[in-house]
């Protein structure tokens, strides 16, 4: 889906298909060379880092497993409500692997930080983060993202995984939602 089939929906473009690739393969890149020789797998966290995972995964130059977790951490609107609720667990047991968490966005970092030590507390050996997006919000808590794609503006962007009610998931870029949208 292209800009023009989204209309006034979306204000601006922040990041670029190209940009997003070439992102990707450079944090791909990275990613070889932290794991070199190690165990390694990937947990997506759905629905948003679908795209993320999928360019992910086939940009690193390794066997890797995914695997996928639903948690809810919003509600339909664009505030995070700070309760986060298991939807889908993994499918494989985590004890003394090394996990690599595959998330869109990082924004009051809440969803995040209750993630990542969930999946500890479960006995893997490692477990990091890698987000598309960073939000200036998540400075504010303590989660650390290994592997950061951009750091954004504060408003409310969708697309490359990333939705409003569901929608806008299949942009190849990300937008920011304009204000008329939700307002
Ligand atoms: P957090 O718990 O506030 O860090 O938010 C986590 C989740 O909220 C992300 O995984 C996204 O699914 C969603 N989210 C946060 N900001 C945005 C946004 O700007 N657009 C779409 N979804 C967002
Ligand atoms: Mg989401």
């Amino acid at each position: 889906m292209d800009l023009t089939a989204v209309g006034t929906d979306v204000e601006r473009i922040i990041v670029t298909e190209e940009e997003l690739k070439m992102k990707v393969k450079e944090l791909a890149a990275r990613i070889d060379a932290d794991y070199q020789g190690r165990d390694l797998i990937l947990v997506g966290v759905l629905k948003g880092a679908v795209m993320a995972m999928a360019d992910l995964a086939r940009a690193l130059q390794r066997h890797v497993e995914m695997d996928w977790m639903a948690v809810s951490s919003y509600g339909s609107g664009t505030k995070s409500s700070g309760v986060v609720r298991i939807l889908k667990d993994l499918d494989r047991d985590i004890t003394g692997r090394e996990v690599l968490i595959v998330e869109d966005i990082v924004d009051s970092g809440l969803t995040l930080s209750w993630l990542k030590s969930n999946l500890e507390s479960r006995g893997a050996k490692s477990v990091k983060i890698l987000a598309i997006l960073r939000k200036p919000e998540a400075a504010k808590v303590d989660v650390h993202c290994e592997y950061v794609g951009f750091e954004i503006p504060p408003d409310f962007v969708v697309g490359y995984g990333l939705d409003f009610n569901e929608k806008y998931r299949n942009l190849p870029f990300i937008a920011v939602l304009a204000k008329h949208m939700y307002s």
